[in-house]
Protein backbone atom coordinates (compact mmCIF):
# COMPACT_ATOMS: atom_id res chain seq x y z
CA UNK A 1 0.00 0.00 0.00
CA UNK A 2 1.29 3.49 -1.06
CA UNK A 3 0.36 7.13 0.57
CA UNK A 4 -1.58 7.73 -3.13
CA UNK A 5 -3.84 4.92 -2.07
CA UNK A 6 -5.52 7.42 0.37
CA UNK A 7 -8.61 6.21 1.84
CA UNK A 8 -9.65 9.07 4.25
CA UNK A 9 -7.75 10.81 7.14
CA UNK A 10 -4.32 8.99 7.78
CA UNK A 11 -3.10 9.24 11.46
CA UNK A 12 1.07 10.80 11.10
CA UNK A 13 1.79 11.36 14.67
CA UNK A 14 0.22 9.96 17.82
CA UNK A 15 1.30 11.26 21.41
CA UNK A 16 -0.81 9.08 23.83
CA UNK A 17 -4.51 9.99 23.18
CA UNK A 18 -3.84 12.86 21.06
CA UNK A 19 -2.84 12.35 17.48
CA UNK A 20 -1.75 14.78 13.94
CA UNK A 21 -3.83 13.06 11.35
CA UNK A 22 -3.78 14.72 7.86
CA UNK A 23 -7.10 15.00 5.93
CA UNK A 24 -7.54 13.95 2.11
CA UNK A 25 -7.07 17.64 1.47
CA UNK A 26 -3.63 17.64 2.55
CA UNK A 27 -4.49 19.81 5.62
CA UNK A 28 -3.48 18.04 8.88
CA UNK A 29 -5.42 18.74 12.00
CA UNK A 30 -5.19 17.68 15.66
CA UNK A 31 -7.57 14.97 16.95
CA UNK A 32 -8.74 13.29 20.18
CA UNK A 33 -9.69 9.78 19.74
CA UNK A 34 -13.96 8.79 20.69
CA UNK A 35 -13.90 6.21 23.53
CA UNK A 36 -11.54 4.18 25.31
CA UNK A 37 -11.05 1.02 23.28
CA UNK A 38 -10.55 2.71 19.72
CA UNK A 39 -6.78 2.77 19.41
CA UNK A 40 -5.03 4.36 16.56
CA UNK A 41 -1.82 4.35 15.63
CA UNK A 42 0.37 5.61 12.91
CA UNK A 43 -0.67 4.59 9.31
CA UNK A 44 -4.15 3.99 10.07
CA UNK A 45 -6.80 5.12 8.48
CA UNK A 46 -10.16 6.51 10.40
CA UNK A 47 -13.43 7.69 10.30
CA UNK A 48 -13.00 11.70 11.94
CA UNK A 49 -15.20 14.21 12.15
CA UNK A 50 -14.62 18.26 12.96
CA UNK A 51 -15.45 18.83 16.48
CA UNK A 52 -17.57 22.10 16.58
CA UNK A 53 -16.62 25.21 18.07
CA UNK A 54 -13.36 23.62 18.67
CA UNK A 55 -10.36 23.69 16.29
CA UNK A 56 -9.51 19.74 17.17
CA UNK A 57 -11.34 16.91 15.53
CA UNK A 58 -12.49 13.70 17.27
CA UNK A 59 -11.54 10.06 15.44
CA UNK A 60 -14.81 7.80 15.48
CA UNK A 61 -13.24 4.48 13.68
CA UNK A 62 -10.14 2.74 12.22
CA UNK A 63 -10.62 1.47 8.89
CA UNK A 64 -9.69 -1.92 8.39
CA UNK A 65 -5.77 -2.77 8.42
CA UNK A 66 -3.96 -4.64 6.33
CA UNK A 67 -1.43 -5.75 8.54
CA UNK A 68 0.08 -4.56 12.11
CA UNK A 69 3.54 -4.47 13.67
CA UNK A 70 2.96 -5.14 17.18
CA UNK A 71 4.77 -6.24 20.61
CA UNK A 72 3.90 -7.63 23.61
CA UNK A 73 3.80 -4.91 26.35
CA UNK A 74 4.93 -4.83 29.84
CA UNK A 75 1.51 -6.44 31.18
CA UNK A 76 2.00 -9.34 28.51
CA UNK A 77 -0.93 -7.84 26.49
CA UNK A 78 -0.03 -7.20 22.66
CA UNK A 79 0.47 -3.81 22.06
CA UNK A 80 0.37 -2.08 17.92
CA UNK A 81 2.83 0.16 17.08
CA UNK A 82 2.81 0.84 13.31
CA UNK A 83 -0.47 -0.13 10.64
CA UNK A 84 -0.56 -0.48 6.97
CA UNK A 85 2.89 -0.75 6.26
CA UNK A 86 4.56 -1.86 2.98
CA UNK A 87 8.82 -2.13 3.76
CA UNK A 88 10.99 -2.97 6.64
CA UNK A 89 14.28 -0.71 7.08
CA UNK A 90 16.62 -2.55 9.34
CA UNK A 91 19.50 -0.56 10.56
CA UNK A 92 22.83 -1.64 11.10
CA UNK A 93 26.56 -0.07 11.34
CA UNK A 94 30.13 -0.84 12.05
CA UNK A 95 29.40 0.82 15.47
CA UNK A 96 27.42 -0.38 17.33
CA UNK A 97 28.57 -4.01 16.46
CA UNK A 98 25.71 -5.62 14.69
CA UNK A 99 23.57 -8.06 16.46
CA UNK A 100 22.33 -10.27 13.44
CA UNK A 101 19.82 -12.49 15.61
CA UNK A 102 18.17 -9.44 16.31
CA UNK A 103 18.25 -8.29 12.30
CA UNK A 104 16.78 -11.77 12.00
CA UNK A 105 14.09 -11.25 13.82
CA UNK A 106 12.93 -7.72 12.34
CA UNK A 107 13.27 -9.76 9.29
CA UNK A 108 11.23 -12.27 10.17
CA UNK A 109 8.50 -10.12 11.68
CA UNK A 110 8.63 -8.40 7.74
CA UNK A 111 7.86 -11.87 6.69
CA UNK A 112 4.77 -12.63 8.48
CA UNK A 113 3.11 -9.05 7.86
CA UNK A 114 4.19 -9.87 4.33
CA UNK A 115 5.80 -6.71 3.24
CA UNK A 116 9.48 -6.00 1.81
CA UNK A 117 12.73 -5.54 3.89
CA UNK A 118 16.25 -4.08 3.57
CA UNK A 119 19.61 -3.71 5.75
CA UNK A 120 20.91 -0.93 6.11
CA UNK A 121 24.89 -0.66 7.00
CA UNK A 122 25.33 2.80 7.93
CA UNK A 123 28.36 5.20 8.81
CA UNK A 124 30.48 4.08 5.74
CA UNK A 125 32.17 7.03 6.05
CA UNK A 126 33.76 5.74 9.63
CA UNK A 127 33.81 2.11 8.23
CA UNK A 128 33.06 0.08 5.20
CA UNK A 129 31.47 -3.32 6.42
CA UNK A 130 34.46 -5.35 7.27
CA UNK A 131 35.26 -8.97 5.91
CA UNK A 132 32.36 -11.02 7.64
CA UNK A 133 29.92 -8.17 7.79
CA UNK A 134 30.43 -8.43 3.87
CA UNK A 135 29.73 -11.86 3.87
CA UNK A 136 26.52 -11.63 6.09
CA UNK A 137 24.86 -9.10 3.96
CA UNK A 138 26.07 -10.97 0.98
CA UNK A 139 23.94 -14.05 2.24
CA UNK A 140 20.80 -11.57 3.00
CA UNK A 141 21.12 -10.55 -0.63
CA UNK A 142 20.95 -13.90 -1.70
CA UNK A 143 17.89 -14.49 0.36
CA UNK A 144 16.21 -11.58 -1.05
CA UNK A 145 16.55 -8.53 0.52
CA UNK A 146 19.10 -5.90 -0.68
CA UNK A 147 21.50 -4.31 1.08
CA UNK A 148 22.66 -0.64 1.39
CA UNK A 149 25.39 0.58 2.37
CA UNK A 150 25.50 4.36 3.13
CA UNK A 151 26.29 6.99 5.26
CA UNK A 152 23.93 9.30 7.11
CA UNK A 153 26.76 11.94 7.67
CA UNK A 154 28.25 11.93 4.18
CA UNK A 155 25.46 11.58 2.04
CA UNK A 156 26.45 8.71 0.32
CA UNK A 157 24.99 5.67 -1.35
CA UNK A 158 21.80 7.81 0.42
CA UNK A 159 20.12 7.99 -3.01
CA UNK A 160 19.76 3.90 -3.12
CA UNK A 161 18.05 4.07 -0.06
CA UNK A 162 15.35 6.57 -1.39
CA UNK A 163 14.73 4.81 -4.74
CA UNK A 164 14.02 1.89 -2.60
CA UNK A 165 11.55 3.24 -0.24
CA UNK A 166 9.61 5.04 -3.72
CA UNK A 167 6.21 4.91 -2.76
CA UNK A 168 6.28 2.80 0.28
CA UNK A 169 4.94 3.22 3.92
CA UNK A 170 8.26 1.96 5.75
CA UNK A 171 9.26 1.91 9.66
CA UNK A 172 12.71 1.79 10.80
CA UNK A 173 14.40 -0.37 12.87
CA UNK A 174 17.69 -1.50 14.86
CA UNK A 175 19.58 -1.44 17.59
CA UNK A 176 20.15 2.00 19.52
CA UNK A 177 22.96 4.34 17.97
CA UNK A 178 23.04 3.06 14.21
CA UNK A 179 22.09 6.18 12.97
CA UNK A 180 18.16 5.83 12.63
CA UNK A 181 17.52 9.36 13.71
CA UNK A 182 20.20 10.78 11.36
CA UNK A 183 18.76 8.47 8.40
CA UNK A 184 15.45 10.13 8.75
CA UNK A 185 16.53 13.27 9.17
CA UNK A 186 18.24 13.16 6.19
CA UNK A 187 15.41 11.64 3.77
CA UNK A 188 12.43 12.95 5.08
CA UNK A 189 11.14 16.38 3.66
CA UNK A 190 9.25 17.35 6.46
CA UNK A 191 11.64 16.51 9.68
CA UNK A 192 9.85 18.25 12.85
CA UNK A 193 6.67 18.95 11.67
CA UNK A 194 4.16 16.09 12.89
CA UNK A 195 6.19 16.44 16.26
CA UNK A 196 6.14 20.00 16.48
CA UNK A 197 2.81 20.59 16.18
CA UNK A 198 1.27 17.99 18.51
CA UNK A 199 4.07 19.16 21.07
CA UNK A 200 2.81 22.10 21.10
CA UNK A 201 -1.05 21.39 21.07
CA UNK A 202 -0.75 19.39 24.05
CA UNK A 203 0.77 22.44 26.19
CA UNK A 204 3.74 19.97 27.13
CA UNK A 205 5.92 21.96 24.64
CA UNK A 206 7.98 21.53 22.04
CA UNK A 207 10.01 18.66 23.42
CA UNK A 208 7.50 16.55 24.43
CA UNK A 209 8.20 13.16 22.26
CA UNK A 210 5.71 11.95 20.65
CA UNK A 211 4.70 8.03 20.60
CA UNK A 212 5.49 7.61 17.04
CA UNK A 213 5.19 9.50 13.55
CA UNK A 214 5.42 9.34 9.61
CA UNK A 215 7.41 11.29 7.79
CA UNK A 216 7.20 12.67 4.48
CA UNK A 217 9.50 10.87 1.90
CA UNK A 218 10.41 12.80 -1.38
CA UNK A 219 9.27 10.48 -3.74
CA UNK A 220 6.05 9.59 -2.62
CA UNK A 221 6.94 7.48 0.49
CA UNK A 222 6.68 7.51 4.15
CA UNK A 223 8.52 6.30 6.71
CA UNK A 224 7.43 5.57 10.52
CA UNK A 225 9.17 6.34 13.17
CA UNK A 226 7.86 4.51 16.22
CA UNK A 227 10.45 4.27 19.56
CA UNK A 228 8.42 1.58 20.70
CA UNK A 229 9.60 -0.75 18.36
CA UNK A 230 12.86 0.95 17.23
CA UNK A 231 15.14 -1.13 19.75
CA UNK A 232 12.89 -4.08 19.77
CA UNK A 233 12.30 -6.94 17.81
CA UNK A 234 9.39 -8.01 17.95
CA UNK A 235 8.61 -12.00 19.69
CA UNK A 236 6.38 -14.89 17.48
CA UNK A 237 3.98 -16.62 19.24
CA UNK A 238 4.10 -19.83 17.44
CA UNK A 239 6.72 -22.46 16.06
CA UNK A 240 5.12 -22.22 12.40
CA UNK A 241 4.90 -18.41 12.27
CA UNK A 242 8.80 -18.99 13.22
CA UNK A 243 9.53 -21.53 10.39
CA UNK A 244 7.53 -19.57 7.71
CA UNK A 245 9.89 -16.17 8.62
CA UNK A 246 12.81 -17.73 7.52
CA UNK A 247 12.21 -17.74 3.85
CA UNK A 248 14.97 -19.64 2.70
CA UNK A 249 14.39 -22.43 5.39
CA UNK A 250 10.50 -22.31 4.02
CA UNK A 251 11.11 -23.23 0.86
CA UNK A 252 14.25 -25.63 1.15
CA UNK A 253 12.07 -27.11 3.89
CA UNK A 254 9.38 -28.05 1.77
CA UNK A 255 11.67 -31.21 0.48
CA UNK A 256 12.02 -32.54 4.09
CA UNK A 257 10.38 -36.13 4.56
CA UNK A 258 7.82 -34.53 6.94
CA UNK A 259 5.69 -32.19 6.00
CA UNK A 260 5.53 -30.39 9.73
CA UNK A 261 9.69 -30.89 9.61
CA UNK A 262 11.17 -28.19 12.20
CA UNK A 263 14.53 -29.05 11.06
CA UNK A 264 16.30 -30.03 14.15
CA UNK A 265 16.71 -33.49 14.74
CA UNK A 266 14.02 -35.33 12.01
CA UNK A 267 15.93 -37.58 9.62
CA UNK A 268 15.64 -36.69 5.78
CA UNK A 269 15.61 -32.80 6.27
CA UNK A 270 16.46 -31.01 3.74
CA UNK A 271 17.23 -28.14 5.92
CA UNK A 272 20.00 -29.70 7.31
CA UNK A 273 21.46 -31.22 4.12
CA UNK A 274 21.78 -27.58 2.87
CA UNK A 275 23.29 -26.10 6.03
CA UNK A 276 26.02 -28.75 5.78
CA UNK A 277 26.17 -28.09 1.92
CA UNK A 278 26.37 -24.14 2.87
CA UNK A 279 23.40 -23.52 0.63
CA UNK A 280 22.14 -21.87 3.67
CA UNK A 281 23.80 -20.07 5.99
CA UNK A 282 25.17 -21.56 9.28
CA UNK A 283 24.69 -18.67 11.01
CA UNK A 284 21.25 -18.04 9.85
CA UNK A 285 19.95 -21.62 10.68
CA UNK A 286 21.16 -20.78 14.24
CA UNK A 287 19.26 -17.82 14.43
CA UNK A 288 16.75 -19.90 13.70
CA UNK A 289 17.10 -22.26 16.10
CA UNK A 290 17.17 -19.81 19.10
CA UNK A 291 14.21 -18.11 17.70
CA UNK A 292 12.24 -21.04 17.54
CA UNK A 293 13.41 -22.07 20.62
CA UNK A 294 12.34 -18.74 22.05
CA UNK A 295 9.02 -18.84 21.05
CA UNK A 296 8.66 -22.18 22.55
CA UNK A 297 9.07 -20.65 25.72
CA UNK A 298 6.79 -17.70 25.35
CA UNK A 299 4.08 -20.13 24.26
CA UNK A 300 4.79 -22.02 27.04
CA UNK A 301 4.50 -19.07 29.28
CA UNK A 302 7.78 -19.46 30.95
CA UNK A 303 9.42 -16.50 30.41
P1 LIG B 1 19.69 6.10 16.54
O1 LIG B 1 19.80 5.81 18.00
O2 LIG B 1 19.70 4.83 15.74
O3 LIG B 1 18.57 7.00 16.17
O4 LIG B 1 21.07 6.83 16.11
P2 LIG B 1 21.38 8.39 15.92
O5 LIG B 1 20.86 8.88 14.61
O6 LIG B 1 20.98 9.12 17.14
O7 LIG B 1 22.96 8.33 15.78
C1 LIG B 1 23.80 7.84 16.83
C2 LIG B 1 25.17 8.47 16.70
O8 LIG B 1 25.79 8.06 15.46
C3 LIG B 1 25.13 9.98 16.66
O9 LIG B 1 26.24 10.47 17.35
C4 LIG B 1 25.23 10.31 15.18
O10 LIG B 1 25.82 11.55 14.94
C5 LIG B 1 26.12 9.19 14.67
N1 LIG B 1 25.87 8.86 13.26
C6 LIG B 1 24.69 8.59 12.67
N2 LIG B 1 24.84 8.34 11.37
C7 LIG B 1 26.18 8.47 11.10
C8 LIG B 1 26.97 8.34 9.92
O11 LIG B 1 26.53 8.04 8.81
N3 LIG B 1 28.32 8.53 10.08
C9 LIG B 1 28.88 8.86 11.28
N4 LIG B 1 30.20 9.03 11.33
N5 LIG B 1 28.14 8.99 12.40
C10 LIG B 1 26.83 8.81 12.32
ZN1 LIG C 1 13.46 -30.37 7.80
Amino acid sequence: MTMSDARGPLVVATYSRRMAIRLESGEQVIARVKGKRLRPVCGDFVEAEPISNEPEWLITAILPRINELSRPNTRGKVEVLAANLSFVVVVTADTPPPDWFMVDRYLCAAELMAVSAAIVFNKTDLAEPDGVTKDTLRTFERIGYPTVPCSAKSGSNLQALQELLAEHTAIIVGQSGVGKSSLINRLATDADLPTARLSESSGEGRHTTVNSMMLELPNGGAMIDSPGVRDYAPSIDNVQDVVRSFPEIARIGEGCKFSDCQHLREPDCAVKTAVDSGEISARRYESYRRLLALTRKLSEGRY
